[in-house]
C-alpha cells in the first residue's frame, strides 16, 4: 500500500521527528511504499494568496475560491500545490503528524490544507441539487482512502477526557477529522495521540513505538470513525440539519457520528 505522511515539526531531533522516523521505517519494513511531505524541510509556503496560480483569472480582484477553481481546472496551479495533490491521489492512506499547538495543527500544516485543497479538488465537487448537496462528507475526490492523525500533546490524557478542562480530544480534533478529512471523502481512523510529552524519555519511548507500530499494522483493518454521510438519508437537504428522527436527543459534534444501538 502507498502511505503519505504529511508532517509538521521544525526540529528533526524532536519527539515528533523520532516518531516520524519510526513510522517510515516500520511501514517500509512491512512492505509499504512511503512518501513524506516534511513541510518545514520543504519550506512550505503556508499563506494562500494570488501567487498560487501561474496565470490569474482576473488581475483586479483576488477571490480565494474562484481563483483556486480557475487554476485547478486550467492546469495553472503552482507546482508545489499540484505535486501535493498528486501525492494524495497516489496514497491509499495519509497520516497527518503534528504537535498540538494551540488546540490545533501548526500553521504551516493549516496552510498546506488551505492551498492543496483546491476548489474542484477537495471542495465544490459533484452536483448540488435537492437530494445531493455536492460530493462531500463521506464522498468526494479522496473517497476510498484512509486518513489518521498522529498527534503529540503537552497536556495529560485526563485533561482531554470527557470532563477534562481542555475538552474531549475527539471534540478538539473534530474540525480536522470531520471538516478537513471526512469532507473530501477520507475514511478517518481514530487518532494516535501521545499525551504529556514532557514525560517521554528513553524508558517509555519503546512502549509508545510499540503502540504506534500496532496502529500502523492495523491501518487497513481499523474501523473508521462512523461519521454520518451527508447524502445517505440522515440529513435534510438543503438545510443540512439532521432529520428529526436521527439521534433526536444528541446535539453538537457527537450527533454526526453513528453510535451502535
Ligand atoms: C506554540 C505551542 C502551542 C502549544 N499548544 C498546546 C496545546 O494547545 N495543547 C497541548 O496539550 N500542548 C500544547 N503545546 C505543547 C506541545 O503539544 C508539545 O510541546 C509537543 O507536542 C511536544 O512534541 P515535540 O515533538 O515538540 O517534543 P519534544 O519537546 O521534542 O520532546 C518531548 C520529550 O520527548 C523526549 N524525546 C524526544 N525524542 C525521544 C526519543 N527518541 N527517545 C526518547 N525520548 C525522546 C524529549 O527528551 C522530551 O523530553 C504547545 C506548544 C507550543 C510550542
Amino acid at each position: 500500500m502507498n502511505v503519505l505522511i504529511v508532517y509538521a515539526h521544525p526540529e528533526p531531533k524532536s519527539l515528533n521527528g523520532s516518531l516520524k522516523n519510526f513510522t517510515i521505517e516500520h511501514l517500509k519494513n512491512t512492505g509499504h511504499d512511503v512518501q513524506v511531505s516534511d513541510l518545514y524541510a520543504m519550506n512550505w509556503k503556508s499563506a494562500l494568496d494570488a501567487s498560487d496560480a501561474k496565470t490569474r483569472r482576473d488581475d483586479s480582484y483576488f477571490d480565494a475560491s474562484l481563483d483556486s477553481k480557475y487554476a485547478f481546472e486550467n492546469g495553472l496551479q503552482s507546482d508545489d500545490i499540484a505535486l501535493e495533490q498528486r501525492k494524495l491521489m497516489w496514497a491509499d492512506a495519509v497520516i497527518f503528524q503534528f504537535p498540538l499547538w494551540w488546540f490545533s495543527m501548526p500553521a504551516i500544516m493549516k496552510g498546506w490544507v488551505e492551498r492543496v485543497y483546491a476548489y474542484g479538488f477537495a471542495y465544490g465537487v459533484g452536483e448540488h441539487n435537492d437530494q445531493h448537496w455536492g460530493d462531500r462528507y463521506g464522498e468526494g475526490t479522496l473517497v476510498g482512502k484512509r486518513a489518521m492523525l498522529m498527534v503529540t500533546a503537552g497536556g495529560w490524557e485526563p485533561h482531554y477526557s470527557e470532563r477534562g478542562i481542555n475538552g474531549p480530544i475527539n471534540d478538539i480534533l473534530f474540525p480536522i477529522q470531520h471538516g478537513i478529512l471526512h469532507y473530501p471523502g477520507f475514511d478517518v481512523l481514530p487518532p494516535f495521540v501521545v499525551y504529556h510529552t514532557s514525560k517521554v524519555n528513553t524508558d517509555n519511548f519503546p512502549a509508545i513505538c510499540n503502540q504506534l507500530g500496532q496502529r500502523l499494522d492495523d491501518l487497513w483493518h481499523t474501523q473508521p470513525i462512523a461519521f454520518r454521510k451527508q447524502n445517505h438519508g440522515d440529513y435534510n437537504i438543503p438545510q443540512l440539519t439532521l432529520k428529526e428522527d436521527i439521534a433526536p436527543e444528541v446535539t453538537g459534534f457527537a450527533a454526526h457520528i453513528v453510535t451502535k444501538q
